[in-house]
Parts: C-alpha cells; sequence; structure tokens
C-alpha cells in the first residue's frame, strides 16, 4: 500500500530538506503523466483535486481512479489531497472517498470569495483539525488571501477566490498571526499568502521581492521551524509552452509565474508542498494546439492527449528534481492513515511551538 497522508510525506520531506509538488488533477491523463514522471525519477507524489475537479470527473471515478493509481505505481507513496475546501463537509466527503488530506480554506468564507475573519478561520479550521485527526488524515490551512501585490485583485480558479480589491496586509501572512494560527488550529501544513496567485496571469514582469515575498517565507520560517510551508499559485508559466500555445492560434497575453529558483529558496526556508496547476494545463493545451494546427484532418483523441501526456511529463519530472524529491521515494516508509490516528491521539504530532521558537 502506497497511500501516504500529506503530514508523513513533509516530515520525510523536512527531514531530507526538500519540497513535494502538488499537481492539480481532473483526468487520467493528467494523473498517469505525473506517475510516470515520478516512476522514472523515484519521487514520491501529492495529487490534488479541488472541488471542482471533484465534480468534474465526480466522485466515484476520481477515488477509483486513485485506487487503480496505486496499484499500477505500488514503489510510489502516493498523497491525495483535497484542494481549497470550502467548508466542514467538503473535507469530510473527501476523505470518505480515499483522501488523506484535506486543505479547510478559512481565509475564504464559504462561498468561497469573501475574506473571513481570523477568529472565523481558526473556528473552521480547528474544527475540520479536530475531526480529521481522529481517523489519521492531515490538514493544510490557509492564513492570508492569496491575490497580486501589483494589483491587489485576486484571480479566481475553478471558482474559488476573492472578489474586488484588498490592501497589501491582506495580501501578505502576518508571521506573529500564522504562530498564533498553527498553535490554535494544530494544522500540519500551513499555506501562505506572499504576493503568487492562481491562473495564468500571475506577473506581468519577471517578479522582484516587492511583488513575491519570498522574505515573508523566511520570516514565517524563524517563528515556525517546524510547520510546513505551502506555497499556492506556483506555476512558473514556461515561456517555452506559452510560446507553443500562441504560435499555434493560441492568445496568451506576456505572463510571468513563479520562477523555480525562487522555490527552490523558498525550500530552504520550510517551504514542503509546492500547489502546481497551470503549467500542466498549459503544457497539454499548448501540445493539443499545435497537433491540432500541424495535422488538421487528425480526429484520433488520443494524437492529441499522447503528446500532451509526455510535455505534462516533462513538466514533472523538471519539478521533481528542482525541488530536490527525485530518488526519495524508496527511502519512504508509508504509514497507515490508523497509525497516523494514534500518533495525533497521543499529542505526539501537535505543532512543537514554544521549545524551537524559543531556542
Ligand atoms: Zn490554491
Amino acid at each position: 500500500m502506497a497511500r501516504i497522508t500529506l503530514r508523513q510525506l513533509l516530515d520525510c520531506a523536512a527531514e531530507r530538506s526538500y519540497g513535494v509538488p502538488a499537481f492539480n488533477v481532473n483526468n487520467m491523463e493528467q494523473a498517469l503523466a505525473i506517475m510516470e514522471a515520478a516512476r522514472s525519477v523515484n519521487a514520491p507524489v501529492i495529487i490534488q483535486a479541488s472541488r471542482g475537479a471533484r465534480a468534474y470527473a465526480g466522485d466515484i471515478m476520481f477515488a477509483k481512479m486513485m485506487e487503480a493509481l496505486e496499484a499500477m505505481y505500488p514503489e510510489i507513496p502516493l498523497c491525495v489531497h483535497q484542494d481549497h475546501g470550502e467548508r466542514v463537509s467538503t473535507c469530510l466527503s473527501a476523505i470518505q472517498n480515499g483522501f488523506t488530506s484535506v486543505m479547510m480554506d478559512g481565509s475564504l468564507k464559504e462561498d468561497g470569495k469573501t475574506p473571513g475573519s481570523y477568529d472565523y478561520n481558526v473556528g473552521i479550521t480547528s474544527e475540520v483539525t479536530r475531526l480529521a485527526h481522529m481517523v489519521g488524515a492531515s490538514v493544510e490551512g490557509e492564513l492570508g488571501c492569496l491575490g497580486s501585490l501589483e494589483t491587489g485583485h485576486g484571480e479566481a480558479e475553478d471558482g474559488h477566490g476573492f472578489e474586488g480589491k484588498l490592501d497589501r496586509s491582506s495580501l501578505l501572512t502576518d508571521p506573529d498571526e500564522a504562530l498564533r494560527f498553527v498553535q490554535a488550529t494544530k494544522v500540519d501544513a500551513l499555506a501562505v499568502a506572499i504576493g503568487t496567485s492562481h491562473g495564468a496571469y500571475k506577473f506581468t514582469r519577471k517578479p522582484t521581492s516587492d511583488v513575491l515575498a519570498m522574505d515573508v517565507i523566511e520570516k514565517i520560517h524563524a517563528k515556525l521551524p517546524n510547520t510546513h510551508i505551502v506555497m499556492h499559485g506556483s506555476s512558473s508559466v514556461p515561456e517555452e509552452y506559452r510560446n507553443l500555445f500562441n504560435e499555434n492560434g493560441g492568445e496568451m497575453r506576456e505572463t510571468y509565474g513563479v520562477p523555480v529558483e525562487e522555490i527552490v529558496r523558498g525550500i530552504r526556508f520550510g517551504v514542503r508542498k509546492v500547489n502546481i496547476d497551470t503549467d500542466l494545463r498549459l503544457a497539454a493545451t499548448a501540445e493539443f494546439r499545435r497537433v491540432a494546427n500541424r495535422n488538421k484532418s487528425e480526429f484520433d483523441p488520443r494524437k492529441f492527449l499522447k503528446p500532451a501526456m509526455d510535455a505534462m511529463g516533462k513538466v514533472c519530472r523538471d519539478r521533481f528534481e528542482a525541488f530536490g524529491c527525485a530518488g526519495q521515494a524508496a527511502l519512504i516508509k508509508v504509514k497507515p492513515m490508523s497509525e497516523m490516528a494514534r500518533l495525533y491521539a497521543s499529542g505526539a504530532l501537535d505543532p512543537h511551538i514554544e521549545k524551537k521558537a524559543a531556542a
């Protein structure tokens, strides 16, 4: 059995100082491309599904697909994670469907677009943590709203993201508040706001420290050296695929993602999970366009999907290698969720804050 919880996987990553990409998945081709890439470099995998992805594939299809991956790639530790749960029931139904980890995003209210107060966030996240930990599942929380420091706007994806404009302080996670939040909620991982946003249009130029606040990660890591930090909206939007997309009839305006070297720097300061969605979407659809443009009589979907899988797999391999998780799969001995539940109940997995923060 290779299904692993986020907590155990990120504990291993912290011990050996690497980061793990978390790829969003909607269909079989994305899932297979990720797993093949992982096998080729012996990397552990985080596959995550948004609410939109669960609705698209259907919970039964998604759950059976994850079972198939587990059977096909038994040597690859596989964490199945709910991305941006907006209410308790979303998180619990994910666990019912075989997810080993859930994100409760209480930075926004249930509508997925109105920023929630700190107290609201602590209340709902603590509730999910209490319930999920009973069965050994992991919880990621979020503090601060994801959005652009260039414009003050969020970029909604799959219907998730705030509307309107926020001031700079709401778009950056406060390190002292982060400390209190982790203490109060006992989350296993913390998503932080540092100027990244969802979608393809993250930055209008190569990001510098005024719009991509990596220093905030360093400050949070100093306060919370044992907490696993999560970077959302961390596609790099490779120019290679944007060009291929545009050369074949696409219209994607100039845009910049999060440079891989900035993520690698984050990994030195406690970033353990790196969310990537746009890069695989773009690699796949750029290939669709290339095939459609070069062979206008082609109508076999596999002739589109196979090159798309190859392109997605190449992006995955690049990230596994850059983030240091290539070669790590074989070193992980997966603990079942029942064992994780026992560890939570014993208090062994509680955040170790006072001891290390004071050191
Ligand atoms: Zn996100």
